[in-house]
């Protein structure tokens, strides 16, 4: 997608901190951590949000999962645990229309809601 943020960091075009590449996922730090191990991934190819992935789309699903623990082993926090979430949608808060998943952990998480 032209205008798409994440697709331009995918394609190099705008800068960011990568933590994990591989052909079909990149991961790489939020610019504005809410802790202190605070990781989107994301998948290569311009999906919107979780509600546009489809049945195709199965192996590329379980990359961006497998991505995620990759992601949680190098930063240290497989073992004290993390979040990992995606907004879907207005209500969720969602503001960057490319799908991407939160890893989040490094501290004690409260509650969400
Ligand atoms: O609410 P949503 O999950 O869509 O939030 C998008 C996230 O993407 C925010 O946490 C924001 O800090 C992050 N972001 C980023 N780099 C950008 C633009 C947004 O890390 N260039």
């Amino acid at each position: 997608m032209e205008d798409c943020v994440f697709c331009k960091i995918v394609r190099g075009e705008l800068p960011a901190s990568k933590v994990y590449e591989d052909d079909a996922v990149l991961a790489f730090r939020d610019i504005r951590p809410q802790a202190p191990v605070h990781v989107l991934v994301v998948p290569k190819k311009h999906v919107a949000s979780l509600m546009d992935l489809t049945d195709e789309d199965a192996a590329l699903a379980g990359r961006l999962f497998a991505a995620a623990r990759a992601v949680a082993r190098q930063e240290g926090v497989a073992e004290s645990g993390f979040r990992f979430l995606t907004n879907t949608g207005p209500d969720s808060g969602q503001v960057v229309f490319h799908l991407h998943f939160h890893v989040m952990g490094g501290r004690r998480l409260g509650a969400m809601g």
